[in-house]
């Protein structure tokens, strides 16, 4: 791992920064993501296992990725701390790298999209979620982990949201959704997923809660009925479009005493940049 300034100036055009973002302030019902970052990392890099991907990129000696250092946040309040991820996320933007958000709680995705904006005038989330996130407000935190979609949203930050996984929608959500145009794929009707696809650039927010707690129990909120870990794994490697970024948000370390969750979230970040680095083979020139 390479401190965050010295790892920015030695980036190189296209590549990928991984890089850690440890805040949790804005979570509703239990902290403990801060500490996702380097429980992550520590999955990716376990001996236990390898870094090939399924696809055959062997990760451990393929360039044009890099593990950054975590973003130093932990006395930062959420305003103080909003504004560093967005600045951190810019600067690796403007220097041409693709960031991979390892959160932290699902707040992060608003200011990491507040510089992603500026940059992609035609960009398109697809957040697998069992959530909306799109609340205008929850237990008066307008910044909530669960309001994020609502504030990217309302700033036109993206042009479209598609949303998979969801299987815990209030009334309000619904209306929310309407208002702002989100698309929905339900769990109920998962098989449309397939239809799914993206012209122009697509982020993916991972948020760990679309598994289902029996794949991934280590996250605050427990939604039953969701997604495998193959489901995902095939979502990442079916994508299509042009992925020029990602998050993988809400694991909590204190919930996974197992690591069996920091594995689910390795094993997805793996197949995030493998995925992230065969589009930069068979497209290069005209990703950026
Ligand atoms: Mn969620
Ligand atoms: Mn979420």
């Amino acid at each position: 791992m390479t401190n965050f300034n010295t790892a920015m100036n030695e980036l190189q055009s296209g590549e990928i920064a991984v890089l850690g973002v440890p805040f949790d302030r804005n979570s509703s019902f239990r902290r403990g993501p801060a500490l996702a970052p380097v429980h992550i990392r520590e999955a990716l890099f376990s001996e236990s296992t390898n870094m090939w991907t399924e696809k055959g990129i062997d990760l451990r000696t393929m360039s044009g990725w890099k593990a950054l250092d975590d973003l130093a946040l932990s006395d930062l309040d959420s305003k103080m701390a909003f504004a560093t991820i967005e600045s951190a996320v810019s600067e690796l933007l403007k220097r041409k790298a693709r960031v991979v958000a390892l959160g932290g709680d699902h707040s992060i995705t608003y200011p990491i999209m507040r510089a992603y904006g500026r940059k992609y005038s035609e960009l398109s989330i697809l957040q697998l979620d069992a959530h909306p996130d799109l609340y205008n407000e929850l237990h008066h935190n307008r910044y909530s982990h669960a309001c994020q979609f609502a504030r990217i949203m309302e700033e036109n930050l993206v042009q479209r949201l598609v949303q998979v996984g969801v299987r815990s929608i209030t009334g309000h959500q619904r209306e929310q959704a309407k208002r702002f145009n989100v698309e929905i794929i339900e769990m109920i009707e998962k098989t449309r997923i397939d239809e799914l696809t993206f012209t122009g650039p697509v982020y993916v927010s991972l948020d760990m809660d679309c598994l289902d707690p029996a794949f991934a129990p280590g996250v605050s909120h427990h939604e039953p009925g969701g997604m495998s870990t193959r489901d995902v794994v095939e979502i990442i490697q079916n994508l299509k479009g042009n992925l020029v970024g990602a998050d993988i948000v809400e694991l909590n370390p204190e919930l996974d005493p197992l690591k069996i969750t920091g594995m689910v979230a390795g094993k997805l970040l793996k197949e995030i940049l493998g995925r992230m680095l065969e589009e930069k083979s068979t497209h290069s020139g005209f990703i950026f």
